[in-house]
């Protein structure tokens, strides 16, 4: 039966992800409808850090334009070097790698890096509408589309593929995944993050601080120009639970630290402060795709676990998403057997870097003064610093 209502496809959630998945396929003349609970622009808890290798992917879609006028506003502050502190205070800088194609890596507040997708994602054709996912709506077995709140009334939208694109928190996740296939503590991450002003600018420059408490955590401070920053730490999950940790006071024991204090000149007032969870795609054996349903970004989990970095894989995932969508609209087979492509296409493209980086933040938990010989006899290609470069 045709519904009044069918989408080709239903995205619910419009960041990083699901942005990038309406406009690829909605350049392509497919019928997308985005949902998202909040309308835009909206805050994203997240360290904010867009390594190049993203940029250039949305330069494919045609929105280098868009991201230079960021820059001019100064919405967008380029970073070109990283430093990482050790827990004895050992400290090595390298500089981040341009893209093949010559980006830039920047801190982009989300509340204007989503706002320029999602708005992306209207200009190529998608429609948008503020609503808050409840659950998808199930026909034999198949997803057929999503039941949602809308100002306070439930709507029901069609889809012959269902995106759930909705973070980490996602209810198409919860509803469609086994219960077995549930992020465990060990794969998942908690932290913290604000805005802090009037401090000393280090322009240009990402800092990671590992220290004991947190590792395989660390904190960092992101500089988005005019002597403001973006600053937070975070840590696993078990590790969090385990010692009773409170990440406020984390932050601000962090904060006093007397190489901190002095690094930021006793700076400003933090304002925005808010804690979120990370789920790292460093778990084995779960499911992206479902009859008539797939998964990307967070919803599905595919942060990396040692930089607690996902915009770069949320949106490449969802490019990867789009390839096997299409191939099964035109064919029209939306089932399991046909989505599933979309499995291995994921397995191929993360898991090898999910595993590497899996076994390094294990050795960080166990053995701490690991990272104190790698970053004082390493160089600009040790193994850690090529990790942080290459992942961030
Ligand atoms: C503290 C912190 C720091 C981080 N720092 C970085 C960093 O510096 N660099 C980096 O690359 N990554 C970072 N990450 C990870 C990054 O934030 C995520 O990987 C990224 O946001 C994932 O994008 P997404 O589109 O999958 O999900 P999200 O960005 O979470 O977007 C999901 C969207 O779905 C919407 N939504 C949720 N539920 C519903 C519903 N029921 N109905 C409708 N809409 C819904 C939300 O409103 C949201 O717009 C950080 C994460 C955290 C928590």
């Amino acid at each position: 039966m045709t519904q009044t209502n069918e989408h080709d496809v239903v995205i619910v959630g419009a960041g990083p992800a699901g942005s990038m998945a309406a406009i690829i396929l909605a350049q392509k003349g497919y019928d997308v409808l985005l949902l998202d609970r909040y309308n835009f622009p909206r805050d994203k808890i997240c360290g904010d850090a867009v390594p190049a290798g993203t940029i250039e992917r949305l330069w494919h879609y045609g929105l280098k334009d868009k991201i230079d006028q960021a820059v001019e506003r100064g919405e967008f502050y380029r970073v070109d070097s990283l430093l990482l502190v050790s827990p004895r205070g050992y400290d090595i800088e390298a500089d981040l790698v341009d893209g093949h194609e010559g980006a830039k890596s920047y801190v982009a507040p989300r509340m204007h890096f989503d706002a320029l997708m999602q708005q992306a994602a209207v200009d190529s054709g998608a429609k948008f509408c503020q609503a808050q996912a409840k659950t998808p709506i199930m026909e034999n077995g198949k997803v057929v589309g999503v039941q949602a709140q809308v100002n306070g009334s439930t709507q029901e939208f069609y889809s012959k593929v269902l995106v759930g694109a909705d973070g980490v928190t996602s209810v198409i996740a919860r509803n469609l995944r086994p219960k077995e296939e549930q992020h465990e503590d060990k794969h998942r991450a908690i932290a913290i993050r604000a805005y802090i002003d009037d401090i000393e600018e280090t322009p240009h420059e990402v800092e990671f601080y590992l220290y004991k408490e947190i590792l395989p955590g660390y904190a960092w401070i992101f500089p988005t120009g005019n002597h403001s920053a973006n600053i937070g730490l975070g840590m696993r999950l078990d590790h969090f639970r385990k010692y009773n940790k409170n990440l406020k006071k984390m932050l601000q024991e962090f904060l006093d630290m007397p190489a901190i204090k002095k690094r930021l000149l006793n700076g400003g007032q933090l304002h925005d402060v808010a804690t979120w969870q990370l789920n790292f795609g460093s778990q084995a054996n779960i499911e992206y795709s479902f009859d008539g349903a797939l998964l990307v970004g967070d919803a599905a989990g595919f942060i990396n676990p040692i930089t607690g970095g996902g915009i770069y894989n949320s949106t490449l995932s969802a490019e990867l998403a789009t390839q096997v969508i299409e191939k099964a609209l035109q064919s029209g087979d939306t089932s399991q057997q046909a989505l599933q492509a979309y499995d291995q296409l994921c397995h191929e493209a993360m898991w090898d870097g999910m595993k590497s980086s899996h076994r390094l933040q294990r050795a960080f938990m166990n053995f701490p003064w690991l990272v104190d010989i790698l970053i004082r006899f390493g160089k600009q290609s040790d193994s850690l610093t090529q990790t942080f470069l290459n992942k961030l």
